[in-house]
């Protein structure tokens, strides 16, 4: 998630863009141009519209961002993917009523700008249509850059209100859920409710309602099924922390280590990933999928330092343990450095992870009675 090219920074957030995101703007003037049949007027209009609609999208996150840092919940970044737009947060909120804020003040800030738009529209004697197709009026004139605005802006506030995760709506509703039965059962309960929302959708599109449709459906019902493990999985890991569960015996590389050292431990041990370490200090981790990586492009030979990982943010022992497992998916890797007070521990990793995860999962009171093992 960390690719992308940084843009600006709001209130401290960095701002980023997917590496699509370019080819969604030439699609959009080759789209328009022939679909309007005006060619480069209509290349142009279908420009401007992407930009402005990824304005929107930029202000939408912005509004979910806002009301994250108010609860005092650091965002690290907003991404704008080709699908939408997302506002990474550091943590969850703890509270439903927070989660219920946050997660309504995308969708708000849609609404907001779609009542400025009416009203300015409306001072201006410009007439607000809604329209959602690829079709050009008279011309590029403002009220037809207007009436895009104003529907795309409705359109946003409206589809984002769906009750299905990952849509604000489906945690809108979790929210509402969990201010009267417990999280994980609220959470099971809107992913329920969003994925029949989605087959509704699905049957919908099946039966003439068309292809986009039956893709949305098929998109929304994978990702409310993802939202509840990975509830599940913080269900089930509890309050365990990174130090109860890294591995802290492990072998570190030097500087000059090639990768044949590092196939060489592999070998000898049940450790697939290395820190490379100069002294005490860290510099990178060489990854298990980085090491075949360097195999198969330069051979055993080559240094691990070259191909190891430079950018994994290093975890505190007492973060909680499925925090780590989020970044651990974050930063897509297999393994992130354990680091107290400067000082270097080991790494925990995916493996670790779905240890405990397993003995959880088979021993329901695991959490409950590691804890009490822990006090004696
Ligand atoms: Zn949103």
């Amino acid at each position: 998630m960390d690719r992308g090219i940084s843009l600006f920074k709001v209130r401290g957030i960095q701002i980023r863009m997917h590496y699509t995101f370019p080819l969604i703007l030439i699609f959009a003037a080759i789209q328009f141009a022939s679909l309007t049949g005006r060619g480069l007027t209509g290349a142009l209009f279908g420009v401007i519209v992407i930009s402005i609609l990824f304005v929107i999208v930029v202000l939408h996150e912005l509004g979910h961002s806002i009301a994250a840092q108010s609860y005092g919940i650091q965002v690290k970044q907003i991404v704008l993917l080709p699908i939408g737009g997302l506002a990474q947060l550091a943590r969850m909120p703890e509270k439903p009523s927070q989660e219920l804020v946050i997660s309504a003040a995308g969708p708000l800030v849609n609404f907001a700008l779609a009542a400025v738009l009416a009203v300015l529209g409306l001072a201006y004697g410009q007439e607000l249509s809604l329209q959602f197709g690829i079709r050009l009026p008279a011309g590029i004139t403002l009220g037809a850059v207007f009436s895009y605005v104003f529907a795309a802006n409705l359109f946003l506030g409206l589809f984002n209100l769906l009750p299905a995760f990952p849509m604000d709506g489906g945690r809108i509703l979790r929210s509402l859920l969990a201010m009267r039965i417990d999280y994980s059962r609220a959470t099971r309960w809107a992913v329920t409710i969003g994925q029949g929302l989605a087959v509704l959708m699905g049957l919908w599109g099946f039966f003439g309602g068309g292809f986009f449709l039956i893709l949305i459906a098929f998109f929304i019902f994978f990702a409310a099924g993802q939202e509840g493990r990975m509830i599940k999985m913080r269900q089930l890991l509890g309050d365990v922390t990174v130090r109860e569960a890294f591995s802290s015996q492990i072998r570190s590389l030097s500087p000059h280590s090639t990768l044949r050292e590092a196939i060489a431990l592999t070998m000898s041990s049940i450790q697939s990933h290395f820190p490379v370490r100069d002294g005490e200090r860290l510099l990178g981790v060489l990854t298990r999928s980085r090491l075949g990586e360097a195999l198969r492009k330069a051979g055993p030979d080559a240094f691990a330092a070259k191909f190891m990982r430079t950018d994994l943010e290093p975890v505190s022992p007492d973060e909680k343990l499925y925090i780590a497992q989020q970044l651990l998916a974050e930063a897509d890797t297999d393994a992130l450095p354990v680091v107290e007070g400067g000082q270097f521990l080991g790494l925990v990793t995916a493996q670790d992870v779905s240890k405990v995860y397993r003995l959880a999962s088979r021993w329901p009171g695991f959490t409950s009675s590691r804890v009490g093992t822990a006090e004696t």
